[in-house]
């Protein structure tokens, strides 16, 4: 459970969150990208192919108008010479037109059936079929034919024949025939992009294929009939056939276009036409595929998907490292927040947490809550250094880890102070002994030798309780009674601790009104001689009389004053009372008898205490011995020397010293002897238990043998019955004081009672 509990990390989350946010929209954008470039992309190559491919077919007409003016101009020179016609004029007439580049071949037909070919002449028989079929074709026709050759010539492609008749005069006398390499023109500028691209074709217009481009694949080679063909390739829709249907229709309309159809692996084909001009029933035809298309765009793609996974390879690089950076810094903080830098162990923060996900995880599991602190914790530091100190604490949690549960928790709040939650099982006292052990056992390992105590306020959890502050006020509040050096370390809360609390806050915010207004009287307990059975003299005690009547007794508000320092007013206002009392019946010349002033023990390590004595008791002229102070014997218990020095003081102030309540604490003989005490107060339940106890008896009478050899006077206090006077007096007891001969009663009674 300690670290299985944790507390949610949403800032992470949310970065990784938006992280993921915003890869998945750049991916979406990238992909989006490349949809629109691709579909952008193959709708402009669409256009442009169709753009270029009338170009191309423009071009192709114009070529072939250009041949066929030369043709022409050929056919004139040569009716104009052939009223003389020989064959050296005829040859000359040739060699004058056929350099034209566009011309691949120029040659004359006779009307008798010679032919003029390359420099030479041949008969029709010699020349060959192709010859006899021109001749025929030429023939048949009315004035300038163009034409695609039927077979190939030599350089393996089809040409484009023109054959103008030569007239003289009103006959005709024979034909120039001109040819063009197709394969030369397919080949040329203007159809590089179609050729790169796609393939052209030349058809009739019943579309028979006349020619094609060196490179064309789509239609094999040797199959003549362009639209069975093409469909052969495509997916059998209807709509492809209609397309193409169409296409043919526009031929012979002179048009010019394209249409998509679609193949039978779902490309798509375009086919872009174009009736010729020049050459009649001739369509100029490029088709192209769409994964040409692809293959050019592939690259561009490419680099653009490049480009975008390159982003957003950054992009996630950017987004882990602030994600890394964030997380990191968040585990510092969470460090910074959660963590003691003095044990290494996890502080009050992370105590909250635990506690309440514990307590809420383990409903009907009992627990108490534990706050302490190490006693005189101070002294380990000033004694042993700050280093050795801190490893105490280190070491308080380091073995609670180790001895409890995980259910269980150990924190250090600050200083010393130490917060648990701990199971309250029947094992838990065994499991603390066991946890004090070890770490006192730590502690001396590491050479202090100075106990290790723990004042402990405990809180046991109610069922469904909810509130970790108030559980840990609680413990925190038991803890504070441990007050002072009390042997008892450890306080349980109950609503008696409340009701005390409380008791000592209207006791606080009382008590300087109280002390204004005269609320603390001084009441008296005369001391009493028993061998002349007269008064001796009296104690002073004080009195809270509040306005309603009420009187409170010292026991109640003196601890809390002691606690708070108020005592040290209370004890000199005391003082100044006793002495007025003198004073005033000194002045009315009335008999007085000593008084004894209580002093408590916080008032004495005052370093102005001696003085302030002498001033008061000066001040009201107290003639010597007529005051005197009662000291416990808890005021040696540190610093003795100074304590014995400061008694020496006292007694030069003309004041007598008694030990009060002598027998009642770590009563030391010893000290009677190194301190000027002129009289012990024997406490009252010392002396009651004596009754009963012979051995008691026997301590008490040595006791007093003792005083009366030091020369010191006893009191014994809380004389109750005549039997208790019948012993004293047997044993040789001068001074009692008890209610047996009068209670602590007001300084006004005691004066008209005891002073006349
Ligand atoms: P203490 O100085 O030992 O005073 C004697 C206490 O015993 C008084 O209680 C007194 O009323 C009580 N007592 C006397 N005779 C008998 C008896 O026969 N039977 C019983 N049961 N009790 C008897 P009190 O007045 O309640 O005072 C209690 C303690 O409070 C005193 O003990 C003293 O230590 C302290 N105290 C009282 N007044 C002052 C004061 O002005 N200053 C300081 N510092 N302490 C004071
Ligand atoms: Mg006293
Ligand atoms: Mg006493």
């Amino acid at each position: 459970m300690r670290e299985r509990y944790s507390h949610k990390k949403q800032p992470m989350a949310k970065v990784l969150a938006a992280g993921l946010v915003i890869l998945g929209f750049s991916l979406g954008v990238c992909f989006w990208f490349v949809s629109i470039l691709e579909k952008t992309y193959g709708e402009e190559m669409a256009w442009e192919f169709q753009d270029r491919h009338i170009i191309a077919g423009e071009m192709l007409d114009n070529t072939i108008k250009d041949v066929t003016e030369v043709v022409e101009a050929t056919a004139r020179a040569m009716g104009n010479e052939n009223y003389e016609c020989n064959n050296a004029r005829i040859v000359n007439v040739l060699r004058g037109y056929e350099d034209f580049e566009k011309l691949s071949t120029l040659s004359y037909i006779t009307e008798d059936g010679w032919i003029y070919y390359l420099g030479l002449r041949y008969s029709m028989e010699s020349a060959g079929p192709q010859w006899e079929g021109l001749w025929e074709e030429l023939h048949s026709h009315e004035g300038n034919y163009v034409g695609i050759s039927q077979s190939e010539y030599e350089d393996g492609a089809k040409h484009v024949l023109i054959a103008v008749p030569v007239m003289y005069g009103e006959s005709r006398i024979g034909y120039v025939v001109g040819t063009m390499s197709l394969y030369e023109v397919f080949d040329g500028m203007a159809f590089n992009y179609l050729n790169q691209m796609g393939e052209c074709y030349l058809t009739d217009y019943q579309g028979d294929i006349l020619s094609r481009s060196t490179d064309a694949v789509i239609i094999e080679k040797g199959h003549t009939d362009f639209k069975m063909s093409i469909l052969s390739h495509m997916n059998g829709g209807e709509e492809n056939e209609s397309a193409m249907q169409q296409m043919m229709e526009q031929f012979a309309k002179a048009g010019s276009g394209f249409i998509t159809l679609t193949t039978q692996s779902n490309e798509s084909m375009q086919i872009s036409y174009y009736t010729m001009q020049s050459v009649e029933g001739v369509a100029f035809i490029s088709c192209y595929n769409d994964n040409l298309i692809d293959d050019k765009i592939q690259p561009l793609i490419f680099r653009s998907v490049a480009s975008c996974i390159l982003i957003i390879t950054l992009m996630v690089a950017i987004i882990v490292y602030v994600w890394a950076t964030a997380k990191k810094s968040n585990l510092t903080i969470e460090k910074l927040a959660y963590e003691d830098s003095v044990t290494k162990g996890k502080n009050i923060n992370y105590f909250k947490e635990f506690a309440m996900a514990t307590l809420g995880f383990y409903k009907e599991t009992p627990f108490v809550i534990y706050r302490f602190d190490i006693a005189n914790f101070r002294y380990i530091n000033e004694a042993y250094g700050h280093t050795k100190a801190d490893e105490v604490l280190a070491s308080c949690i380091r073995n609670f880890d180790e001895i409890f549960s995980d259910k269980e928790l150990c924190v250090r709040m600050n200083a010393d102070q130490f917060l648990a939650i701990i199971e309250n099982d029947n094992t838990v006292d065994t499991r603390l002994k066991q946890y004090k052990a070890k770490v006192n056992e730590d502690a001396r390992s590491r050479g202090i030798k100075y106990p290790i105590r723990f004042k402990t306020g405990i809180y046991q959890v109610k069922k469904h309780e909810k509130d970790i502050d108030i559980m840990i006020d609680h413990a925190n509040v038991a803890r504070k009674t441990l007050v002072g050096d009390e042997k008892e370390m450890v306080a349980v809360y109950s609503e008696q601790i409340v009701t005390d609390m409380r008791k000592v806050d209207r006791i606080e915010s009382d008590m300087q009104r109280a002390l204004a207004t005269g609320e603390f009287r001084v009441y008296l307990q005369p001391k009493w001689d028993i061998f002349q059975n007269r008064i001796a003299g009296a104690e002073a005690l004080v009195r809270w009389i509040k306005n309603d009547g009420s009187i409170v007794l010292p026991g109640e508000f003196i601890p809390v004053f002691e606690n708070n320092g108020f005592i040290e007013k209370l004890d000199f206002y005391m003082l100044e009372m006793a002495c007025r009392h003198i004073r005033e019946l000194l002045d009315e010349g009335r008999p007085i008898y000593p008084v004894s002033v209580n002093q408590s023990r916080v008032l004495l390590h005052n370093p102005d205490y001696v003085a302030t004595i002498k001033k008061i008791i000066s001040s009201y002229k107290i003639p010597e011995n007529y005051i005197e102070l009662e000291i416990t014997e808890t005021v040696f218990l540190d610093e003795r020397d100074k304590m014995i020095e400061t008694m020496k003081q006292l007694k030069s102030c003309g004041v007598t010293l008694a030990m009060d309540d002598f027998g009642s604490g770590y009563s030391s003989l010893n000290m009677l002897k190194d301190v000027p005490f002129d009289v012990i107060k024997i406490d009252r339940g010392f002396f009651s238990e004596s009754v009963t106890s012979q051995k008691s008896l026997v301590v008490l009478h040595k006791i007093m043998e003792m005083a009366e050899g030091l020369g010191i006077s006893v009191v014994c206090e809380g004389v109750e019955s005549v039997e208790q006077i019948k012993l004293l007096q047997a044993m040789g007891c001068r001074v009692v004081q008890g209610f047996y001969y009068s209670k602590p009663i007001p300084r006004e009674v005691y004066e008209d009672t005891y002073c006349r």
